[in-house]
């Protein structure tokens, strides 16, 4: 886990840095996980799927989501086809990804990866979770990718599954993303 004293550094730094450029904190950060991406993209895909995992915010899922919270997370019981999280789920799964989890919360990530070892994450989340999961991953040397909810909250958020899925080693819609 990055530490409480760090995280706050971090934050703080965020703040500064939007205040200075008369831009939002969302956007310094939005730009900080754009760059890490960038980086992080050619070593990302050269690591076999069997290494790398999938973060899963648990926002994500169905308000009536019947998914029982096991040690590593909730375990999706694939009630709905057209619920996000099972559809990320079952693509990981196809491609023969390590592990998806659905994280109860940030706080869980760093059991998950002392339990699954991966060398590569594609972790899905809001801004600050984001962040602090890529300064996470920085610390720990392991190969990060992130994508950023575009409707962010506590329950029914949303995230572009099509870019999900494209980044996963899909390429349902076809389409020509140069920001992937
Ligand atoms: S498909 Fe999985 S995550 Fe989605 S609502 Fe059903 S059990 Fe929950």
């Amino acid at each position: 886990m990055v530490d409480s004293a760090l995280e706050l550094e971090v934050l703080n730094r965020i703040k500064t840095e939007a205040k200075k450029n008369g831009c939002t904190e969302k956007e310094v950060i939005q730009a900080y996980i754009q760059k890490m991406n960038h980086e992080n993209k050619e070593e990302f895909h050269k690591i076999p799927p069997e290494e790398r995992i999938v973060f899963v915010p648990q926002c994500l899922r169905q308000s009536d989501c019947k998914a029982p919270l096991g040690e590593h997370g909730y375990i999706c019981q694939h009630c709905n086809p057209e619920c996000q999280v099972h559809l990320i789920t079952e693509a990981a799964d196809k491609l023969g990804y390590k592990g998806v989890y659905i994280l109860p919360g940030g706080s869980m990530a760093q059991k998950i990866i002392d339990f699954s070892k991966p060398h590569a994450i594609l972790g899905i989340a809001c801004e600050k979770e984001a962040l602090l999961g890529g300064l996470l991953l920085k610390k720990l040397g392991i190969v990060g990718r992130g994508i950023l909810l575009f409707r962010d909250g506590c329950v029914n958020t949303l995230v572009k599954v099509a870019d999900v899925l494209k980044i996963l080693g899909l390429n349902l819609n076809r389409r020509k993303d140069k920001h992937l």
